[in-house]
């Protein structure tokens, strides 16, 4: 199958071969190796083909535990980051579940593969155009959303989990508003590039417990959605 990239017109191949799928296992080999014991999110990386994710010249690094710059400078979190967080929000069937920073796409078809109904909110015009043209000729059919993620998705909450996939300088009042009691929300925490995870459950209406997952490097979340003419970033 051929899909154009509409930022480049790019033309490329979706094929997901025995190679791949060979390098891939090794992959989910590794993130099992290094703590990761929910079969379910590792069944899920398994199936998605991560390389279909990133610029063609980049397939050799799809597979191999590092993230990788995608358009807009922005990356693809690293896979061992995806399976974290993923494990981190005990995913079951049918959870509605709110992404902030959809990117390149791949935590999206991730969590689509465990067959959550995922609502994924991208600021970045290009990434988000792309996202949504690539994951239904995957099979993934999230609802896309173009906007600031800093303010969630009001009319469509309450969410059963919230996964943040940028750093974020506190956690943004309006998701923890949008989080159903007994939900839970994934999101990275601090300052430039040095983020806590913070696993956060809606104990109740008004109380919410936290833990910290440890230490990650992210993108940071930005306020606003950018606009063509770069002002914004
Ligand atoms: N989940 C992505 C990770 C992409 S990196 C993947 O699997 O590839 C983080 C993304 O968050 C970037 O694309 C960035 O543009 C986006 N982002 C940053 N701040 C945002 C905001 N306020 N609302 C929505 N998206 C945001």
């Amino acid at each position: 199958m051929v899909i154009l990239y509409p930022d480049h017109q790019k033309i490329f191949q979706l094929e997901d071969s025995f190679k791949h799928k060979g390098l891939r296992k090794k992959l989910i080999d590794e993130i099992r190796s290094k703590g990761i014991k929910d079969q379910s999110v590792l069944n899920a990386m398994n199936e998605v083909p991560r390389h279909l994710f990133m610029d063609n010249s980049f397939v050799s690094f799809a597979y191999v535990d590092k993230a990788f710059p995608i358009s807009a400078g922005q990356t693809i979190s690293q896979p061992y980051t995806v399976a974290f967080q993923t494990e981190a929000l005990q995913i079951k069937r049918l959870d509605r579940v709110l992404e902030v920073g959809t990117g390149s796409g791949y935590q999206a078809a991730v969590l689509c593969e465990m067959g959550v109904s995922l609502y994924t909110i991208e600021r970045q015009r290009s990434l988000f155009d792309y996202a949504r043209i690539l994951l239904p000729k995957l099979g993934y059919h999230p609802q896309f959303f173009y906007g600031d993620g800093y303010l969630g998705l009001p009319t469509y909450g309450p969410f059963d989990k919230i996964i943040v996939t940028a750093g974020a300088t506190s956690v943004p009042s309006q998701l923890k508003e949008q989080l159903a009691i007994g939900g839970r929300m994934v999101i990275p925490v601090g300052v430039r590039e040095h983020q806590v995870m913070k696993i956060i459950t809606r104990e109740s209406d008004a109380f919410y417990s936290e833990v910290d997952g440890g230490n990650f490097v992210f993108v940071p979340l930005l306020p606003g959605i950018s606009d063509q003419n770069k002002t914004n970033p």
